[in-house]
């Protein structure tokens, strides 16, 4: 564990801005003292767009690899055509700092809203793949936009990138107390892909004897989500699988305003980078509505990435017991960040 981190900051776009600055004076109040955290801002996303025409130029993206690690906000405005920051700004840093884990925990913290009837207890992570499947850009369109048009769009998946991904999953289940790892699919329809990622499932399960295994079509994994959510403790699943069951765990477990992830390299090789679930929301941007706790949790799960477990942990507990006193009543960006910097702090 080193005692400086070099974080680079991109708060982006609408509340990005907002909640960024929360995640940083709780990141400010968690670290003890000997821990010197040194910050660069970078400005990305839709502002820079319309100003200079760039999303992510090479000299940034050089700057970027210098970090330990990136906290972004949110990266989006509807002013910028559909596609333009996803592929130029956050796809590219994904390919390019090869952020093959994508983590994204769900946890049903107590006095959250859930619709789900019984507040079952909820409290499992998908690891989704980041790099392959439908995500590439493999494909094309023949005879565009006439009444015979045929398109396509590949998944791609590799034994080298499935491997390291459940490799991944299968260490992160090992070291929970429930040792429960659940492969989402669709092998009985896409059956390509589908043997590689349950043949390879299977020859690592073998090393990991200890860890319970288990296998769901992404179907009846939807109907889980709902119905017996306690069952699940690690999912791994594909890059389009994990993107829409993430959305519904969100949904199941209080809502887009808690959910963190990090897309990381466990390589170390490259920085990873840590973001709430939620996009830029420009319906509430300006406003002090955001809530920022997707950030702060996205915090929590950086310093457990750089080694700072203890401290990680501090913002998990003081997030649930924030949540445990919330009476409804609403309250600013702001003052939520205070409060959870309040408890941190010591
Ligand atoms: P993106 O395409 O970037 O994922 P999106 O269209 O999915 O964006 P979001 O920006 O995530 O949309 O917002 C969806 C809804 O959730 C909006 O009504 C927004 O106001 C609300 N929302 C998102 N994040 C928060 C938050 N942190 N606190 C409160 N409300 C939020
Ligand atoms: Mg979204």
């Amino acid at each position: 564990m080193s005692r400086s981190i070099n974080l680079a900051v991109i708060p982006g776009d609408g509340i990005g801005q907002e909640v960024v600055a929360q995640g940083l004076k709780v990141l400010n109040a968690v670290l003890p003292e000997d821990v010197k955290l040194e910050t660069k801002e970078y400005d990305l996303g839709a502002r820079r767009w319309h100003r200079t025409g760039e999303t992510l130029p090479d000299a940034e993206l050089e700057a970027l690899k210098e970090h330990d690690a990136i906290l972004l906000g949110a990266i989006g405005d509807p002013s910028v055509p559909s596609g333009v920051l996803e592929r130029g700004l956050l796809l590219k840093l994904r390919f390019a700092f090869d952020h093959f884990v994508n983590l994204r925990p769900s946890k049903l913290f107590p006095n959250t809203a859930t619709p789900l009837a019984g507040r079952p207890e909820i409290d499992f992570v998908v690891v989704r793949e980041g790099t392959e499947g439908p995500y590439t850009g493999n494909g094309g369109s023949l005879r565009t936009g006439t009444p015979a048009e045929v398109a396509t769009e590949v998944s791609v998946n590799t034994a080298y990138g499935v491997e390291r991904v459940v490799r991944d999953a299968f260490a992160r289940a090992q070291a929970r107390p429930r040792k429960k790892l659940t492969l989402v699919h669709k092998n009985n329809v896409l059956v390509f892909a589908g043997h590689l990622w349950k043949n390879t499932f299977d020859k690592v399960a073998a090393e990991y004897p200890d860890v319970t295994t288990d296998y769901l079509h992404v179907d009846a994994a939807t109907i889980f989500f709902v119905t017996q959510p306690e069952r699940f403790d690690v999912i791994v699943t594909d890059n389009l699988f994990g993107d829409i069951i993430t959305d519904l765990a969100a949904a199941v477990t209080g809502g887009i305003g808690l959910a963190a992830s990090g897309n990381i390299n466990p390589t170390g090789a490259f920085p990873s980078m840590f973001e709430p679930v939620h996009g830029s929301a420009p319906d509430i941007a300006g406003q002090g509505k955001a809530d920022p706790t997707a950030t702060i949790l996205s915090v929590a799960l950086l310093l457990r990435h750089l080694g700072y477990e203890a401290q990680a942990a501090r913002i998990e507990e003081a997030v649930s017991a924030d949540l445990a006193e919330r009476d409804g009543t609403a309250r600013t960006t702001d003052a939520i960040g205070d409060a959870l910097a309040g408890r941190v702090a010591g």
